[in-house]
């Protein structure tokens, strides 16, 4: 048997049986874990508020080889009141988690999207009103999905490599891989040459997507293009549905 002593953030929590949890958490060393929280539904005492998703919890799991590991001990380590006192950050979180769920494989290690996703709460937690929540999610979409195998090329043609023309505006598909030349057959989709600019900016890992004036080049209308083809690309490669 193995003990696993890691911090966590809860993504998901369904009941089991008459009086269990089966959660799943996205850990700093093991990565995404399954786990059983025995009693948990019958006395809220032993995990009480930890099972909360948003604040940063260290857990403590008994890892007997099966499927699902046991939940022995949690608490939270970092709170994050500012999320919760504001409904979009709460949402952009929440998206930020499943998103999470569905693209990280059990039991994998994934320390960049560890501490990329720990950046993105603590900057939702510190925003006011929620502002800028796009852009953040947008910059967290990008990279998820570059460190999980399914990066979206916003310069070259996905299929046959060719350089599209900074500046210009471009087919893309979401579900081949970026953007998808005239010659390799197009796409329903187009995005403008500034667009193209700021996804290829957010995407490369060397810009951090918050500084202020990333930030504001980025409008809502930008954010709410680049989650669309960010979720498209995740729904085509995983049982993500939005
Ligand atoms: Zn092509």
């Amino acid at each position: 048997m193995k003990v696993v002593d890691s911090a966590a953030l809860l993504v998901r929590s369904v009941p089991y049986g008459e009086s269990d949890l089966v959660a799943t958490f996205f850990t700093e060393t093991e990565g995404r874990v399954g786990a059983v929280l025995r009693g948990a539904r019958r006395s809220t005492k032993r995990f009480g508020g930890t099972l909360e998703p948003i604040h940063e919890l260290v857990v403590r799991l008994e890892d007997r080889g099966r499927e699902l590991c046991v939940l022995k001990e949690a608490r939270i380590a970092r709170p994050r009141q500012g999320i919760v006192s504001s409904l979009a950050a709460m949402e952009g979180a929440g998206r930020a988690l499943r998103w999470v769920r569905h693209l990280c494989p059990n039991r994998t290690p994934e320390p960049r999207v560890w501490h990329g996703l720990r950046d993105l709460l603590d900057a939702l937690d510190a925003s006011r009103e929620g502002a800028g929540v796009g852009v953040l999610l947008v910059t967290f979409g990008l990279r998820l999905l570059a460190e999980t195998g399914y990066a979206l090329d916003f310069e070259r043609c996905a299929r046959c490599g060719k350089l599209c023309p900074p500046g210009r505006p471009a087919f893309v598909d979401a579900a081949s891989g970026g953007l998808v030349c005239m010659n390799c057959g197009g796409a329903r989709r187009t995005m403008g040459g500034e667009l193209r600019a700021i996804a290829a900016r957010l995407s490369n890992p060397r810009s951090t997507g918050t500084d202020a004036s990333e930030l504001a080049a980025v409008t809502d209308a930008h954010a709410s293009e680049l989650l669309l083809i960010i979720e498209e690309a995740m729904a085509a490669h995983t049982d993500f549905a939005g």
